[in-house]
């Protein structure tokens, strides 16, 4: 028999299938070690053959098998060549997001546990061996045992002497590492309302593809995707459930598995290696057949799925910051049509881009308007910060808020109070001659620490000593503008001593559990006030959280990026809906310095479709997206004149499509990327408005040919970010 293989190195100069001869057992989409360059390294068994198209003499043999069963489903080689065909990647890199990185590395192996399995009783004890004889009768008890226990009880000893008779048999068993084991039960299953039935038949009898649910926060979305799932899994097809942040998977997974036990299976960034091996392999091997996790479990190990569910769709956490930069919304689209499945999107703010898809009929448009029980959206209130500085305040907190703060705790609610930022007072400005501390690295402005007392930079980590001095004049007037978690906390404590408050951002929490026990702490009222960053804006439900303050309203209005507006839109409704979600209505203070802007009132108003056509008559005048196609080619390279000059290549290159096709291009340039240097690397960029995605292709070729060793070239559409 022959293998052809795609060897596991994804650079351009081998993306081609070599052929091996194997084994008869060796199967499509198991993963072998083969001789590769006169190394041995794992490759993908794309197909099998009885004949070589080589002579026989000059096909090298596979050296092993890395798994027993195939690793890669069916359907990975046509999504490889349509993932690679698309965002230009090589083929091995199109299938490695199919992989878990550690399983890879070769790291991760199963997990294996010994137990001491009842043979017999007939047999000799010397009457001095009573550790053996309660063993025996312990074990005889219950049939089996775990090994590492009967020893803590009994003595290794006397246990191995058991073995040693034939009285007990040791066996070695797999078993599976379980994370989020002790989550505890939500919410069960629920009468639908008849908003969330109809829901539920439109999208079973539509025949359109994807569906798009715009229903406000609060509105039962979560029981519509358990129900549409729940559907495919009687029908025995399996599904796949996608959340923006990974601090959202244990409360999912904790319903998801409430009502579909072990067929839910978590993959999650956080998980240890051998925890997301074991879930990983109980996917594929299909004992599970529910895959919940954030944007990379899109490419779960499964077949025959009948429904892929991305909640908050709009989240732009679904956009890949590395390579391949894909968007999870079209791989799942990729899936959806390859299985004949239903692909659900949700959002109480669905992206502008999405909502004009529904709009237009591409996409089947569900809307729900009302919260369950009817309960009414929270109030929103708007404390002008500006006439807050006027009087004198110079805490954190608006007199509105505080108000609202005092009766909240008084009656024993929570609060949660969200700020767009992390660390302490921010950056460092001289006040005499205006310098501001930037990283050497990076040029972007440092952040002060106050926990270290040290300047970090956000980009590449590194840290600085705190200045005392401006370096520049020497002026003794550094200031330290802006608030972050901390002085809101400390202004907290000041303002309410006896609240017990919790504090979320990237500085606190770390690791898989870490968003976990904070938000379970929180849950079970173990604090009255969470304070945190973007992470605590999305998703959560906690029913006695009846106060949501924004601090900084406007933080998000001020970047120069053409989605500002939406953004600041969708959080503002994100964590409002985040108010009054049981019993008693909610509130929200929100603090901003500009109260008029248009946005913020569309926003107070719930006014989602008010914003909508407003936001896209803009779009339409301007040409922004989705009337354009934002497109820029990144350049990279600790290397100043090999950046340079592969910046010149790129853009005379792109010049030259541009002429050839003039009516394509809105705007065209080459310049300095907004942050000149991250982790040493320079960064170049050619920026592109198009009007369509008709020269993608050529400009994704563009990038190719011009990535070498030292300079990456690579291309983002629409970026998420672009600093
Ligand atoms: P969304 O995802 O739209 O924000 P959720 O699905 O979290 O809303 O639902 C909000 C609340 O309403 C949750 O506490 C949920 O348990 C409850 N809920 C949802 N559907 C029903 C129903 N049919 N009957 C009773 N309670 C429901
Ligand atoms: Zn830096």
């Amino acid at each position: 028999m022959y293998a052809q293989v795609i060897v596991d190195v994804a650079h351009s100069q081998v993306d081609r299938i070599f052929e091996y001869s194997c084994p008869d057992e060796t199967k499509v989409g198991c993963r072998v070690k083969v001789p590769f360059g006169g190394r041995v390294i794992d490759g993908f068994v794309v197909g099998v053959s009885r004949v070589s198209s080589y002579p026989a003499d000059k096909v090298k043999s596979i050296v092993g098998a890395v798994d027993e069963l195939p690793a890669l489903v069916p359907e990975c080689f046509s999504l490889m060549e349509s993932i690679a065909c698309r965002y230009r990647v090589p083929k091995a890199a199109a299938l490695r997001l199919f992989i878990p990185s550690e399983m890879r590395l070769g790291k991760v192996r199963e997990a294996y546990k010994s137990y001491a399995v009842f043979k017999t009783a007939d047999v000799k004890l010397s009457a001095a061996a009573k550790k053996q004889a309660q063993a025996l009768e312990y074990i005889k008890a219950r049939g089996e045992c775990e090994f590492t226990a009967l020893c803590n009880e009994f003595g290794r000893g006397a246990v191995n002497a058991l073995a040693g008779k034939g009285a007990i048999e040791i066996k070695k068993r797999k078993v599976s590492r379980n994370p989020f084991s002790g989550l505890p039960k939500r919410g069960g299953e629920k009468v639908l309302t008849p908003a969330q039935r109809a829901a539920l038949d439109d999208i079973e009898n539509s025949d359109k593809r994807v569906h798009l649910i715009h229903g406000v926060t609060g509105s039962g979305k979560t029981e519509i995707y358990l129900n549409v799932i729940a559907r495919e899994i009687e029908r025995g097809r399996t599904a796949i459930f996608l959340v923006p942040e990974i601090s959202l998977t244990p409360q999912m997974l904790a319903q998801l598995r409430n009502r579909f036990g072990g067929a839910a299976a978590i993959l999650h960034s956080g998980l240890s290696a051998g925890e997301r091996f074991d879930e990983w392999w109980r996917l594929r091997s299909g004992e599970a057949k529910i895959a919940i996790g954030a944007r990379s479990a899109v490419f779960a190990p499964m077949e025959n799925i009948g429904a892929i569910i991305i909640d908050e769709e709009h989240d732009s956490s679904y956009v890949s910051e590395s390579a391949p930069r894909y968007s999870t919304v079209e791989i799942a689209k990729m899936r959806a049509e390859y299985n004949g499945a239903k692909l659900v999107l949700g959002s109480a703010t669905p992206s502008v881009e999405s909502y004009v898809k529904a709009k237009a009929g591409r996409y089947g448009l569900i809307t729900l308007t009302e919260r369950i029980n009817k309960k009414p959206l929270p109030e929103i209130i708007i404390a002008d910060m500006r006439r807050e500085v006027r009087r004198g305040n110079n805490t954190a907190f608006s007199a509105a808020l505080r108000e609202e703060l005092d009766v909240t705790l008084k009656s024993g609610n929570q609060a949660i109070i969200f700020l767009n930022r992390r660390g302490y007072s921010r950056t460092v400005l001289c006040r005499d001659c205006g310098y501001v501390a930037k990283c050497e690295n990076c040029d972007v402005a440092l952040t002060y620490h106050s926990e270290e007392n040290c300047l970090k930079c956000h980009y590449c980590g590194a840290k600085y000593r705190m200045l005392t001095a401006c370096p520049d004049c020497g002026g003794k007037h550094v200031l330290y503008s802006g608030t972050g978690t901390q002085k809101v906390v400390a202004d907290l404590k000041g303002l309410f001593p006896a609240a017990r408050i919790l504090r979320m951002d990237n500085d606190t929490v770390s690791g898989k559990d870490g968003h976990y026990n904070i938000l379970k702490q929180f849950s079970e009222k173990k604090a009255d006030v969470l304070v945190g960053t973007q992470m605590i804006a999305k998703g959560h439900d906690f029913p006695a959280v009846t106060l949501v303050g924004i601090m900084d309203a406007d933080m998000s209005l001020h970047f120069s990026d053409y989605r500002s507006g939406e953004r600041t839109f969708q959080l503002i409704t994100q964590v409002s809906g985040r108010s009054g979600r049981a019993g008693e209505a909610g509130k929200v203070v929100l603090q901003t310095c500009s109260p008029e802007n248009y946005i913020l009132r569309y926003a107070v108003g719930y006014d989602y479709n008010g914003f909508f056509e407003n936001e896209i008559a803009l779009r339409k005048a301007t040409g922004f997206p989705p009337y354009s196609l934002i497109c820029r080619v990144m350049v990279t390279s600790e290397d100043g004149e090999a950046a340079l000059e592969t910046l010149k290549n790129v853009y005379f290159s792109i010049e030259r499509l541009r002429q050839d096709n003039p009516e394509e291009f809105i705007f065209f340039n080459k310049m300095h990327s907004p942050i000149k240097k991250i982790q040493g690397k320079l960064r170049y960029q050619v920026l592109m408005r198009l009007k369509g995605g008709a020269l993608l292709g050529d400009i994704y070729d563009i990038a190719v040919k011009n990535t070498t060793s030292s300079t990456l070239v690579y291309v983002e559409e629409n970026p998420v970010n672009l600093s």
